[in-house]
């Protein structure tokens, strides 16, 4: 067995190999970039050097030599499917903890990797290639870039007229991405089901695979929930995948763990191959919860040339396992990422989490969005998910916005809940998932009785309005989130009682119009929200819960170890909580808010902000400033494009919320940015 490790990669999977290595008595040595430098990986491994990038083979290499490590594990993604480093590594005389470099090769190319797998009897998708491209007639059809991954550069097309622009789109794409236009041809399968089988090879003929993933709740080709085994699959369908998948691997002198993935007709039950990952798989744990193996410790294992310590016969799968990609994405925002540094974290520990995550991580735009995985287990299926959704409920990353409260949504919908799944069904059922970035009233109120436990001899915000024990006065707190602005009013002593309403009015609640193209009114019932068609999409806040009769509630607040506990009107809730002067993160039920205080009688005063109300313009991800359209002093009308913003190869125009006068352009091209870093001020004309 190997003394010492090396990890080429980063994040939640480098954590997860680092674990094994140290449940095996292995030395492990991370390597890390200039922006990870407080990455959890870092801190977790025996070892851990600098590198000017993850993909930088030269000094990986001399890291692995510095080290004195004898193998190298790639982890997924970087240089995990790339066969010059696999040689390279040979090269040197270090194992490469995955397949050989012909394998990696062979499956690389999925044009190549079809041909391969059909030859040994594997049933592929019907397609075509170079001439058949133009003369394809059977519709719709999906055009892939034969080296393609990650989802990228696939394009559907619905009949022959979108045929020629389809494929000279698709092949610039698959050019700019993977630096092969080589491009090819399938049928797309209508209702289709992602199921693959996990297979385990060893250098001694013995081939295995473990059973399947169900990985069809899928965003843009990226997955997002993934389970073991599928609702879907019979038993007999299980092992002819399963056969199918080892005949695969085979074909291609495969050693190591490595994932087939198949494209399956939700109505027949057929299933065609798609393509094989050489690779360990994200979802891999899933796989692991419900055969009780641990694949890493495998990888090792095999890549140090011991057999398969087991057959097909005494594969065993026990209960269900369901497993939610948590991300740095706001799913309010069009699931732009986010990022941050992370303030407080709660993670559950009545589910598996493989997590990237510690208190005073950055989570910055350099690499893939993806934090950590929820893994939850169950002996059925239902069970899982009702796992799920408790640990993702008790899941909480404040200072970095996170996808959570729409996995828990996901998880919870009917179709999901029955395993009516196709790879179509996130996009369709997006809409009925409410992703709304608005405070619920709760939190509203948490977060003033908060600020309100600030003794006020030493708070200035306070004394305009001077309250004093026993007096009545209302204390009126605006509240700024994403969604706006919010006025909250609290009187009397939050740790002994006190009394907070939504509103200055006697009806309730009124949250104000923030001037964004919102308005809110109240119904009586509770909160209802209207969009005023400048692009936001709000759902109720649940204040009913919060506002009996007149509006005005008991209350009650504690701050204790980070927590904020709170009573209102009989209902007592917990916080996650972090406040840093004005500014106050609470976090719940996987969800979190970020809420800054404001002066009364100073609408336009964002603290911290650049002055000028209505006009400042900020990055809505943090990212990097692609382009600047504009220049200061220039007359600009609203809705004109003034900066565009680029992160994980997204970009996204910001405009002129107001007609008037760019007055102050603090940014160049090229420059990092922040989430919410001020962008542009553009004045109105009076
Ligand atoms: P899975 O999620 O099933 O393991 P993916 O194809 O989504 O498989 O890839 C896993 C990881 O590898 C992702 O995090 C993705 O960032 C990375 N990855 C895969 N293919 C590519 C590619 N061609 N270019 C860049 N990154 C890739
Ligand atoms: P990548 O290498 O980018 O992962 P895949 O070939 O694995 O490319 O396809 C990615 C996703 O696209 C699949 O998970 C599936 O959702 C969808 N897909 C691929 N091929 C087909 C097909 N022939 N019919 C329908 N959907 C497909
Ligand atoms: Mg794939």
């Amino acid at each position: 067995m190997f003394s010492t490790v090396l990890i080429a990669n980063r994040g939640e999977i480098a954590v997860r190999i680092i674990r094994t290595l140290r449940a095996m008595g292995v030395t492990s040595v991370a390597v890390y970039t200039e922006s990870d430098a407080s990455a959890l990986h870092v801190r977790m491994a025996d070892h851990a050097l600098q590198i000017p990038k993850y993909l930088d083979m030269e000094a990986l290499v001399a890291a692995a030599r510095a080290t004195g490590a004898q193998a190298v594990h790639p982890g997924y993604g970087f240089l995990a499917e790339n066969a010059a480093f696999a040689r390279r590594c040979a090269a040197e005389g270090l194992v490469f903890i995955g397949p050989p470099a012909e394998a990696i090769e062979a499956m690389g190319d999925k044009i190549r990797a079809k041909r391969t797998v059909a030859a040994a009897g594997v049933p592929v998708v019907p397609g075509g290639t170079g001439a058949d491209l133009e003369t394809w007639s059977a519709f719709p059809a999906l055009i892939k870039p034969s080296a393609g991954g990650g989802g990228k550069g696939m394009v559907l097309v619905r009949s022959a007229a979108e045929l020629p622009d389809a494929l000279a789109s698709a092949r610039r794409t698959a050019e700019a991405a993977f630096g092969d236009g080589t491009l090819l041809i399938e049928r797309y399968i209508e209702n289709p089901r992602h199921i693959e089988i996990q297979v385990l090879a060893d250098a001694h003929g013995g081939t295995v695979h473990l059973g399947e993933r169900e990985c069809s709740l899928q965003r843009r080709h990226q997955k997002i929930i993934e389970e073991a085994p599928s609702p879907f699959v019979t038993e007999a369908m299980r092992e002819g995948m399963g056969a199918a998948a080892v005949e695969a691997a085979r074909a291609v002198g495969y050693t190591g763990a490595g994932t087939v993935e198949f494209i399956v007709d939700g109505v027949s039950g057929d299933y065609h191959f798609m393509e094989m990952n050489t690779r360990l798989q994200v979802e891999h744990p899933v796989t692991e919860l419900v055969t009780g193996l641990d694949l890493v410790e495998l990888q090792v294992r095999v890549a140090a040339g011991e057999p398969l310590p087991f057959g097909q016969e005494s594969v065993r799968l026990r209960g269900h396992a369901v497993e939610a990609r948590v991300y740095a994405e706001d799913p309010a925002r069009g699931f732009l990422p986010t990022g941050g540094r992370v303030l407080a974290l709660r993670e559950p520990s009545t589910a598996r989490v493989d997590s990237s995550l510690a208190e005073g991580v950055v989570v910055g735009s350099d690499f893939d969005p993806m934090l950590s995985k929820v893994v939850a287990w169950g002996e059925d299926r239902k069970a899982a998910l009702r796992s799920l959704d408790r640990a993702l409920a008790e899941t909480c990353v404040l200072g970095v916005t996170t996808n959570i409260p729409f996995l828990r949504a996901l998880a919870a919908h009917p179709d999901v809940v029955a395993g009516r799944l196709d790879t179509g069904l996130v996009e369709r059922v997006l809409p009925e998932l409410a992703l709304s970035a608005d405070v619920p009233a709760d939190a509203l109120a948490a977060a003033a009785l908060a600020f309100h436990t600030t003794p006020p001899a030493t708070d200035p915000w306070e004394i305009a309005d001077g309250w004093r024990i026993g007096d009545p006065a209302w204390t009126t707190w605006r509240l700024e989130s994403r969604d706006g602005v919010h006025q909250v009013e609290v009187r009397g002593l939050p740790a002994s009682g006190a009394e907070v309403r939504l509103s200055d009015t006697g009806a309730g609640v009124r949250l104000s119009d923030t001037g964004a193209g919102v308005r809110l009114s109240d119904t009586g019932a509770g909160v209802r929200l209207s969009d005023t068609g400048a692009g936001a999409r709000l759902s109720g806040t649940g204040a009913e819960a919060l506002l009996p009769g007149d509006g005005v509630v008991a209350a009650r607040a504690v701050t204790e170890g980070g927590e904020l506990a709170v009573t209102l009107g009989g209902r007592a809730l917990r916080f996650v909580m972090v406040r840093d002067g004005d500014t106050l993160w609470l976090g719940r039920d996987g969800a979190a808010w970020t809420l800054t205080r404001h002066r009364i009688g100073d609408p336009g005063d964002r603290p911290g902000g650049a002055g000028g109300g209505d006009g400042v313009v900020r990055s809505p991800m943090p990212g990097t400033v692609l382009l600047v359209k504009v220049a200061p002093g220039e007359q600009v009308s609203e809705g004109q494009p003034l900066v565009v913003v680029e992160a994980m190869k997204m970009e996204h125009t910001v405009t002129a919320p107001v007609q008037g006068t760019v007055t102050e352009l603090p940014v160049r091209a090229g420059q990092p940015v922040d989430m919410d870093a001020v962008l542009a001020v553009v004045s109105s004309e009076e």
